[in-house]
């Protein structure tokens, strides 16, 4: 559905031999063209586990645009994370800049280190820089045992310094307290200090905070079936009537007004949701308007 409805959008579904749901991946036209052409080459992935019946873990791909507000570019369902999975959702995320004529291979990776992450990456966009969540890297060194006040505030003030000088300072504050810490954090992989951060990505995050709230967002469809939870969210909309925002669902044929719920009939808000998705205002109108349910009542009572 999503291809006709959304030319040039990418949606691709796998099955297992058994004719079984194995994996989707998903990204609208609308996203990454936005993303290719408007939003900073950094690109924050991350994996949640689906909590309903059938389990399974939702991968996403979440940008930022220029106010600071997430943009989320592809989203892919499947069982478990793994290299595999995540190979297959870079792999898919490759084809996607690719139908958008982008060559670029350079982009900048921010994440937890999730399994599989790392090989995969390596593998599909072996050009990338990969940055690592400051708050993560964090809980790294607290389960090595470094905490405590001071650790904390050495560690933030190296991770947020903007040049070298203060990095070093609070480097040597670190080794000074334990060097096995110091040692620890000089040999991590990923960029996570600001002043080791690319300038040509215009972007000195160095947590995934940004998009905690996507998550938060997401949380409480996560327990639906891998259907439901793609079409979840759909279906509600802001509309502004002079000073007043009123929210209208379309599944549950309600207005913040109240006018719709009170007469079955859409309100003007609801018209403008319905006109603006291109459906039909008929099908939202009560049957008792259309003459359906008299029809079905004179069925019902004419069986004995
Ligand atoms: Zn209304």
């Amino acid at each position: 559905m999503i291809k006709p409805t959304n030319p040039e959008s990418y949606a691709l579904i796998t099955w297992t031999d058994s004719l079984q749901f194995k994996a989707c991946f998903l990204s609208f036209a609308a996203q990454v063209k936005g993303f290719v052409g408007g939003c900073r080459p950094i690109i924050r992935i991350d994996g949640a586990h689906l909590s309903g019946y059938y389990k399974g873990v939702m991968l996403t791909a979440v940008a930022i645009d220029g106010n600071k507000e997430i943009f989320v570019l592809a989203y892919e369902i499947v069982d478990t994370e793994s290299i595999d999975s995540w190979t297959y959702f870079f792999r898919n995320l490759r084809s996607l800049f690719a139908q958008y004529e982008s060559q670029k291979e350079d982009w900048t990776f921010i994440s937890d280190r999730m399994r599989g992450v790392e090989s995969a990456l390596f593998e599909v966009f072996p050009r990338a820089t990969r940055r690592i969540c400051c708050q993560h890297l964090y809980s790294n060194c607290k389960a090595a045992g470094w905490s405590g006040a001071t650790f904390h505030k050495m560690f933030w003030i190296a991770a947020n310094a903007y040049n070298e000088y203060v990095f070093e300072k609070a480097m040597s504050k670190i080794k000074d307290f334990d060097a096995a810490a110091y040692d620890y954090l000089k040999n991590v992989e990923e960029q996570w200090s600001v002043h080791m951060l690319d300038r040509t990505v215009c972007c000195d995050h160095n947590t995934t905070n940004f998009v905690e709230s996507f998550n938060a967002i997401t949380k409480a469809n996560r327990d639906m079936p891998v259907l439901t939870l793609l079409e979840a969210g759909g279906g509600e909309f802001e509309v502004r009537d002079g000073h007043v925002k009123f929210p209208v669902t379309l599944g549950n044929i309600a207005c913040g007004c109240g006018k719709w719920q009170g007469s079955e009939i859409p309100c003007k808000h609801g018209l403008k949701v319905i006109y603006n998705q291109r459906l039909d205002p008929r099908d939202f109108v009560s049957p008792f308007y259309k003459g359906l349910l008299t029809n079905s009542l004179m069925e019902t009572t004419s069986t004995p």
